[in-house]
């Protein structure tokens, strides 16, 4: 049996006989034939099968949950007990979470299963999972080009039809990006909708979790189990999660991002392609107008002043102290802090903490913590005045298609990928990415939607009746 790509492929071979021991057998061998991608970290086989029996008992009494057959994979940033968690760092090696990430509770509660934990940008910081500290990953369409980043693995385990939904972090467009590069649908839900508890932080204002499918479907699916309020995540909203229907949004006003059709440096066929799909709405009946992406040029800027000065906070607790790497070389309390932090991160993890720590710092606070504020505040209201304006914001995901191995080194070139990506989690906004294009180069490409805060429900009739 090959492992279903989809939730309702998975559902009929269940109805047909199947059970979700060979389901999750058929996931685990395809996991290893397709080792060379490097999209998993690591297996679960143990964890996996037990779940997968215990679904099977559960299918057979009647008292199966929603996500029963489902084979998950998770990015190597959310808490598994009992499972190793690294976020792709040598700083983590060999740490064990002590605690499930509330997001993958309620999976498991709602008895998925999960397969594996996978490769990502080191601390999910980065668009080509080039960061991590245990290899690139392989973008399955075209395994000479990277997958995007950071949830590069997460993306790569979807797009080769291993698990069924894969679940990423997207604090910038690390689930989008991957999405577009790979031709897999990445959503990342409004900030605060589903629970971080559990989630190593990058960036806490700006991190969220999201899934990576096939389908329209499953994305929703999969989204109404792990979105509501937990009391282990001040942070999440108490507004009920509306249904999602998927029922057809009618004729809808929607508003697409000029920038993605005039800017330099735009693949000119992503660009033709956004232009035939508004074309196409506009012939469809649905109001079409021109927006202006809010301050694009500060938006980069904006976004990587204040992760990094977040990150640099969140990260200060990988001492070399309590867990995870600690020099064997240091002698005393302050050479065990610098040398197990030199040795146990990356380079562009240390660039970041160094950018932050600068930016925070008391002579320059005011002159880029402070100013970043002021900046993302006006991109929020205006993001938010367009979202009250239109049901839908269209645009494209990334300037052009995956890349090839170390074709990008220039770090701002690499931080110019989340040009289009970054207003999303700069305004808290919700946002998915649908795999619509392909281009001559035979790569795969997305367009974006995004909409107002908590209409989750609205965003995802849309992707699914109107693309
Ligand atoms: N590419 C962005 C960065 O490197 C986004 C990362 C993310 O969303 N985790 O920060």
């Amino acid at each position: 049996m090959s492992a279903p790509k989809t939730f309702s492929e998975a559902r009929t071979a269940l109805a047909e006989g199947g059970s979700v021991r060979s389901a999750t057998e058929a996931a685990l061998a395809s996991a290893e034939a397709h080792k060379d991608l490097n999209a998993f970290l690591e297996l679960f086989p143990d964890t996996a099968l037990a779940q997968a029996a215990r679904v099977d008992a559960a299918l057979t009494a009647g008292t199966a949950g929603p996500l029963a057959g489902m084979v998950i994979s998770i990015k190597d940033n959310l808490c598994y007990k009992g499972h190793k968690v690294t976020a792709a760092s040598k700083i983590l090696e060999g740490f064990t979470s002590l605690y499930t990430a509330t997001a993958l509770e309620r999976l498991l509660a709602a008895d998925a299963v999960i397969l594996g934990r996978t490769n990502c940008d080191e601390f999910a910081m980065g668009s080509s999972n080039e960061n991590s500290a245990y290899g690139n990953v392989k973008n399955p369409v075209d395994p000479t080009k990277v997958p995007g980043g950071s949830s590069g693995g997460a993306a790569a385990s979807v797009a080769a039809g291993i698990v069924q939904v894969a679940l990423g972090s997207d604090t910038g467009g690390s689930i989008r990006q991957p999405a577009s590069f790979t031709g897999t649908i990445g959503f990342k839900p409004t900030y605060g909708r589903i629970s971080r508890y559990g989630l190593i932080a990058f960036a806490s204002s700006f991190d969220q979790i999201g899934p990576f499918a096939h389908t329209v479907e499953d994305i929703a699916t999969v989204y109404q189990v792990m979105a509501g309020h937990d009391p282990k995540d001040s942070t999440t909203s108490n507004k009920p999660v509306e249904p999602v229907t998927l029922a057809h949004p009618g004729k809808l006003r929607i508003g697409y991002f000029r920038e993605g059709l005039e800017r330099a440096g735009m693949d000119p066929e992503v660009v033709a392609h956004l232009q035939a799909h508004i074309d196409r709405l506009k012939a469809e009946g649905h109001i079409v107008e021109p927006v202006e992406v809010p301050l694009i040029d500060h938006q980069v800027p904006t976004y990587y002043i204040l992760a990094t000065a977040e990150a640099s906070s969140n990260l200060a607790r990988f001492d070399g102290i309590r867990y995870g790497h600690r020099s064997t070389k240091a002698k005393g309390v302050d050479e065990t802090y610098r040398l197990s932090r030199s040795e146990g991160f990356g380079p562009e993890v240390k660039r970041r903490i160094l950018l932050g720590t600068f930016v925070l710092s008391a002579g320059y606070y005011d002159a880029y913590y402070g100013q970043a504020q002021r900046v993302r505040r006006i991109i929020r209201d205006r993001t938010l005045e367009a979202c009250s304006n239109y049901d839908l914001l269209l645009g494209p995901t990334c300037p052009g298609t995956a890349f090839g191995h170390g074709a990008v080194t220039d770090p701002i070139a690499m931080y110019l990928q989340d040009i289009f990506t970054v207003q999303a989690n700069l305004a808290g906004v919700p946002a998915i990415s649908l795999p619509t294009g392909t281009h001559s180069n035979g790569l795969p490409f997305g367009i974006q939607l995004t909409t107002a805060p908590f209409a989750e429900a609205k965003l995802l009739a849309a992707a699914k009746g109107l693309f």
